[in-house]
């Protein structure tokens, strides 16, 4: 079935991968597991789109398609993990090149950038990209070959002007990469905003259900000489998702609409709750209306600001972690955009990146607001 691009993200999503089983009339597809593909008796591919599983996969095709259209874009491509996505994107830069990235982000991309770029000669430029003049300035004077953004941050939540960003990006002639893992692209459609590839941790909000690890890559300009590349890494080097895995993130995408708009709604609720609460000396979520991103986010986020969360706490470390101990709904785990509410003192997980030791990190749940807040609430004491 094909549908028209103007239906709504959410229609797409609630028929994603939808009615294509022919043979079995089924309406969800099915998985095929085969890694190598026949040939007939000429010795011509049965299926000219099949011929080995680490590059050819229908399922897998199935899920990017979803994904394009969710996103707003002519091509997307899934990766075993962010990570992995995130690496075959750089992987495409020359010895020598430059970067300019965000800094603050996730951890885990900060650690790898800056462990590749010392192998490969890459002058890597970390800056504070949600201040709009200090990232121009880092692009004029660095002239980056990829800028890489996260918007918004974990865990910061901090605001980056996708528009101004890539007008930066491309006034030196590189190419602005986001990471929209936080937004979903339900949230946040960077392309539109001028961004040249959009990056997904789809192990979060895209999946939802902490059950799968992916990654995604989606570009508005397929026929860029840097998504060749991705392409042709991607294809030779073999990162490619399963097609259990590929299932797993269609199913969970066909509520992923659904569970944004839940998720939004209640994490601003609890960043409201939070800011009023005498024992809370800091909130930091863009939906705020006192969040120093807010009038960005409101401009280049629509139907919400998401499910990721950070407050501070009275006190130290062991404030934190005290009240981090009495949570008895937020499960203390890492990771965000799962179903189930989860709770993170990020210092103890990373006491070297400048997190203060107060903060606690929060991704909300589907669970009721209600319940939610009474947890906190007998938790702050
Ligand atoms: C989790 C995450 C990643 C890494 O994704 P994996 O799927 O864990 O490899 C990258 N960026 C952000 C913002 C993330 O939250």
């Amino acid at each position: 079935m094909t549908l028209a691009n103007d239906l709504d993200p959410s229609t797409i999503a609630a028929q994603a991968g939808g009615a294509v089983d022919a043979p079995s009339g089924g309406v969800v597809p099915p998985i095929q597991a085969s890694t190598t593909f026949l040939r007939d008796e000429r010795y011509a591919l049965v299926n000219p789109d099949n011929i080995y599983a680490r590059d050819n996969s229908d399922i897998v095709r199935v899920a990017e398609s979803v994904l394009a259209r969710l996103e707003g874009a002519e091509e997307a491509l899934l990766f075993p993990s962010g990570m992995a996505a995130i690496a075959a994107l750089f992987r495409t830069l020359p010895n020598g090149a430059s970067v300019v990235a965000q800094s603050g982000i996730y951890w885990g991309t900060t650690k790898w950038l800056r462990d590749f770029s010392a192998r490969r000669d890459i002058a890597l430029h970390e800056v504070d990209a949600s201040d709009a003049a200090a990232l121009e300035q880092a692009c004029a004077a660095h002239s980056p070959a990829i800028m890489f953004i996260e918007t918004p941050s974990n865990p910061w939540l901090k605001t980056v002007d996708i528009a101004a960003a890539a007008r930066a990006a491309h006034a030196v002639g590189g190419l602005l990469a986001v990471d929209s893992t936080a937004a979903t692209p339900v949230l946040q459609r960077p392309l539109a905003h001028g961004a040249d590839i959009v990056m997904h941790s789809a192990t979060k909000g895209i999946n939802g259900h902490s059950d799968v690890l992916a990654g995604v890559l989606a570009t508005a300009a397929p026929a860029a000489a840097v998504w060749s590349d991705i392409k042709a890494d991607r294809h030779d080097a073999g990162a490619v998702i399963g097609p259990f895995e590929a299932w797993l993130l269609l199913r969970g995408m066909r509520t992923l609409p659904l569970r944004m708009e839940r998720m939004s709604r209640t994490a601003q609720a609890i960043a409201e709750w939070l800011a009023a609460h005498p024992k809370v000396t800091d909130v930091f979520y863009p939906g705020l209306s006192t969040h120093p991103g807010h009038q960005v986010a409101a401009r280049q986020m629509q139907d919400g600001f998401g499910c990721l969360l950070s407050f501070l706490v009275e006190g130290g470390a062991a404030e934190a972690l005290a009240v981090v101990g009495r949570l008895k709904l937020f499960h203390r785990a890492t990771s965000l955009g799962g179903v189930e509410s989860l709770v993170e003192h990020r210092h103890t997980i990373e006491p070297h990146t400048g997190i203060p030791e107060s903060l606690i990190r929060v991704s909300v749940g589907i669970e009721h607001v209600h319940d939610l807040i009474a947890d906190l609430e007998q938790a702050l004491g």
